[in-house]
């Protein structure tokens, strides 16, 4: 019921804000994976008028075979990329030994994966700072439990918490993850904290990103976070969900009466 939404406290990255009337886009690639990419990446995130550019650099791949991401070089690619065209980045942090070298290189908002929701002690050590933090949902976590992992920031501090819904484990194999989208509804009643959505990792195609992008929007998330790359078919991670730039294209225009039809704006 509306009657009973929270009002929800808006997260400040760079010059953006997550959590008002201004729907937050963030998107880029899942890795970063070359300079040329990711300024590309960047340059058309620009254009498009997206908020906020994303690239892992630390890659928390299921597979140890597979790209692992660029590291620390990976990050000043992003860093370079994101400055060149004036966004802030968002970006994962795996270990805990690197929040130093993240804080040094300025990272605007830092990300806590679906796989280090329940890491603890990660948690802590953000609750610390004064930046930003991308908090995705664990692939298996209830809402309390989310809620409870975003306790632990807030108790050092930092109350700078988006959460992202990126899909949970479910016995349907048909697709990566299953969109929740109750969760939208549900953390906006009990929750202060602007919610995003992931498609991208939801649903791992590109041709279902553009439906539950919408979805999310329909149902009040504040923003979505959407993987995009030049040339999907050569990405080094998650190139079936990634969106080529012009899929990102169609879907902002269809997005936008959609973002008007809620009382948002795009
Ligand atoms: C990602 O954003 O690239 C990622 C690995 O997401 P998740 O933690 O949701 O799987
Ligand atoms: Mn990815």
């Amino acid at each position: 019921m509306h009657s009973s939404q929270l009002s929800t406290k808006p997260v400040s990255v760079g010059s953006t804000v997550i959590g008002g009337k201004q729907l937050t886009i963030i998107s880029g690639p899942c890795a970063i994976e070359t300079a040329t990419q990711i300024e590309q990446c960047a340059q058309f995130s620009k254009e498009q008028h997206c908020h906020i550019l994303r690239g892992g650099a630390f890659k928390p791949r299921s597979s140890p075979h597979d790209f692992q991401g660029l590291g620390i070089n990976g990050l000043e690619l992003l860093m370079a990329a994101a400055r060149q065209v004036q966004l802030p980045v968002v970006t994962e942090l795996l270990d805990i030994r690197h929040l130093d070298t993240y804080l040094e290189l300025g990272i605007d908002m830092i990300q806590v994966g679906s796989r280090n929701m329940q890491n603890y002690e990660l948690l802590k050590e953000l609750g610390q700072i004064q930046v930003p933090v991308l908090l995705k949902r664990g692939m298996a976590a209830t809402i309390k439990e989310w809620l409870l992992a975003a306790e632990y920031i807030v108790q050092g501090g930092n109350e700078q918490i988006v959460l992202c819904e990126r899909g949970i484990r479910s016995f349907e194999p048909n697709y990566r993850n299953m969109l929740d989208i109750s969760a939208i509804p549900s953390l906006k009643n009990t929750t202060h904290f602007p919610v995003i959505v992931d498609p991208s990792h939801a649903c791992g195609q590109a041709h279902f990103v553009n439906s539950l992008a919408k979805a999310a929007i329909a149902a009040g998330a504040d923003g979505l976070l959407i993987e995009i790359h030049p040339t999907p078919n050569q990405a080094l991670s998650d190139a079936e969900q990634a969106l080529t730039f012009p899929a990102f294209k169609q879907l902002y225009e269809e997005l936008q009466p959609l973002a008007i039809a809620v009382g948002r704006v795009l």
